[in-house]
């Protein structure tokens, strides 16, 4: 059994003052988890309107074009446990969608259009629309014509159409264009500013969102590398008898060429049998990294091993995981 302790980083807030546009929704959080615990934001909406890529914070959290925002879970098991997409706020569902798998985009043929995968299109009234894309098969509990109201369950996080890990693709339309909910119709702060607007989110909800440019997803001690993408890392790798390598594997949001990481594995005594620190080179939206060495000649001595990595900027810790796993 392996065990693995997500580590918070406290969350910094700049003074928020709502100032919702007129006549937009309100917004909840559109998902039943916890942001930063049972759940993580891996991309924001992309505000450059060029090939470049820029969240609302002048960050690098999204992708070129990425018109919404994705909110993950952390592991196959995750989404089998079933995660609950809420209506973010009351409305009317025009369509949905229930059929498709939860299968990879990398393992499955042709999409046919159907990138949104299993979704649901809640109407809000005064030209105001949310979508929830990407949900899991036959898990749409709502029908067209359906009023909901806000925080109402409408289906489960899932895998389908365009996606690669579990989360819910949420976009926010406003007479058919798409709008960041960080921000709403108002034009984007500058990226010094030091007052932030709650957007369309409720004072709640965007508290509860914060913003974390970089964190650890998931990682463990295993005998191998295990695979990069989420969806075949299931079940988990773990380490296989006291004769085999023990390597630690983090999967992180953001990082940045220059950070600083590093990877140690203590032993059932708490000496640490491993050490590695290195610069970052690439870095990135995703980042998959891992370290190891073999075991000694006599083998591993049984006993719990623990695993720890950090990712540091400029000397602050902006990414964590610890992670112990038993060696018999
Ligand atoms: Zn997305």
């Amino acid at each position: 059994m392996m065990h693995m302790f997500i580590l918070p980083l406290s969350m910094a807030f700049a003074a928020l003052q709502p100032l919702p546009p007129d006549g937009a929704p309100a917004l909840n959080l559109p998902v039943d988890c916890i942001v930063g615990r049972s759940c993580l934001i891996q991309k924001l909406f992309d505000h450059d309107p060029g090939p470049g890529r820029r969240d609302y914070r002048c960050g690098q959290l999204t992708t070129n074009g990425h018109d919404g925002i994705d909110i993950r879970l952390r592991t196959m098991a995750d989404m089998r446990a079933g995660f609950a997409v809420l209506a973010a706020a009351p409305g009317t569902v025009l369509r949905t969608r229930n059929g498709e798998p939860d299968v990879s985009v990398n393992n499955r043929g042709a999409l046919d259009g159907r990138d949104a995968g299993n979704a649901v299109v809640i109407d809000h009234g005064g030209g105001w629309q949310t979508q929830y894309s990407h949900l899991r098969q036959a898990s749409i509990a709502v029908r067209p014509g359906q009023h909901v109201s806000g925080g109402e369950r409408i289906g489960l996080i899932g895998l389908s159409g365009n996606s690669e890990f579990p989360h819910l693709h949420f976009t926010v339309r406003h007479l058919g264009r798409a709008v960041d909910p960080f921000v709403g119709t108002a034009p984007l702060p500058p990226c010094n500013s030091e007052v932030r607007t709650t957007g369309l989110w409720t004072a709640v909800t965007a508290h509860l969102l914060g913003y974390e440019p970089s964190a650890v997803i998931t990682g463990g001690l295993a005998s191998a590398v295990p695979p990069k993408a989420v969806t075949d890392r299931d079940p988990p790798p773990m380490p296989n008898g006291r004769h085999a390598p023990l390597i630690l594997w983090v999967d992180a949001i953001g990082a940045r060429a220059g950070d600083y990481q590093a990877f140690s594995i203590a032993g059932p005594d708490g000496q640490i049998v491993h050490e590695q620190q290195s610069v970052v080179e690439g870095g990135g939206l995703s980042w998959f990294a891992y370290s190891g060495k073999r075991a000694p000649a006599a083998g591993w001595p049984a006993g719990r091993y623990t695993g720890r990595y950090v990712l540091k900027r400029e000397n602050a810790i902006v990414a964590r995981i610890e992670t112990t796993a038993m060696i018999k």
